[in-house]
């Protein structure tokens, strides 16, 4: 990555975090903030979510996203979406509105239209960069060569954790999906405790890496699940679920999370996570390569 676009990166990341916080100063809840959050990173033709995803084989956007409220347990996810600006949005739609937890492909693009959300031209999604990554990724397919993508080509999530001044824990998750997908798949950002958990008695979780993988394994549950079954600390089990769990099955990837106490884990097992954290004082900590 150049310098000038690692300084895109970081740009995009901190004012996500800055809008979060100014929120949360405020006294939004969480779940606005991580919506607000994902919101922002959604519009930027950076990551693999909203306007930047990434293609299917067939030459196509299929977006999917996720919020859940640690207080209540309740949940929303969107799947299959194609003309949604915002799909996380249109997840907390779902969970607020309609007493489902799952829509997807016509179903949930009506939903967004009833409730007054932005509807985009297919196009709004094609990015050249994306474009140009499934041509690469097709042509190395038929060559059977895996060779030289970066994780980001590959794929990508956008997420959000958050704890408001009421102590209430949320979170959030957008994603294009993998490159070059088959039409039709679905990750885990939209399965809830998969992609993305989140409770009040343990931790709010968002993930990113081989969807499939983090299906198999209920990664964002299993953070969860180890802290209230086992009484593990957040660290523990935020690490345990990437680098042995999920690694068990031979994925990668990475999750944020975020307990009731404000300690925040970040670990990953790819190369590198663009992540970053901010707390009462309003310092935005950012971070790409380096140690989970
Ligand atoms: N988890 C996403 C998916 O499989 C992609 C990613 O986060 O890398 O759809």
């Amino acid at each position: 990555m150049s310098a000038a676009e690692e300084r895109a990166y970081r740009a995009a990341l901190e004012e996500a975090l800055t809008a979060g916080h100014r929120m949360l100063a405020q006294g939004a809840s969480s779940l606005d903030a991580v919506v607000a959050a994902v919101t922002m990173l959604e519009d930027s033709p950076l990551f693999n979510a909203g306007r930047g995803s990434v293609f299917t084989a067939d030459g196509t956007n299929e977006l999917d996203a996720a919020v859940m409220e640690g207080a209540t347990l309740k949940a929303g996810a969107v799947t299959l979406v194609t003309t949604v600006k915002n799909p996380v949005k249109l997840a907390r739609v779902v969970m607020e509105k309609t007493g489902h937890v799952m829509l997807g492909a016509e179903g949930a693009e009506r939903l967004a239209r009833v409730h007054g959300l932005e509807i985009v031209e297919p196009g709004y999604f094609h990015t050249e960069r994306r474009w140009e990554a499934l041509q690469r990724m097709k042509r190395a397919a038929q060559a059977r060569a895996d060779a030289s993508f970066t994780e980001a080509e590959k794929h990508g999530t956008v997420g959000a954790v958050a704890l408001d001044a009421r102590g209430n824990l949320a979170a959030a998750a957008s994603t294009g999906g993998r490159n070059n997908k088959m039409g039709g798949r679905i990750g885990d950002s939209p399965v809830i405790g998969a992609g993305v958990y989140a409770s009040n008695a343990t931790a709010a979780v968002s993930c990113t890496g081989e969807g499939e993988t983090f299906m198999r394994s209920l990664a964002a549950y299993s953070v969860s699940a180890l802290m209230e079954l086992k009484t593990w600390s957040l660290a523990r089990a935020a690490k345990h679920v990437i680098h042995a769990r999920l690694k068990s099955l031979g994925g990668t990837g990475g999750l944020v999370a975020l307990d009731r106490a404000g300690n925040v884990a970040m670990p990953f097992s790819t190369p590198g996570m663009y992540r970053g954290s901010i707390r009462a004082d309003g310092v935005p900590e950012i971070a790409i390569y380096g140690d989970d």
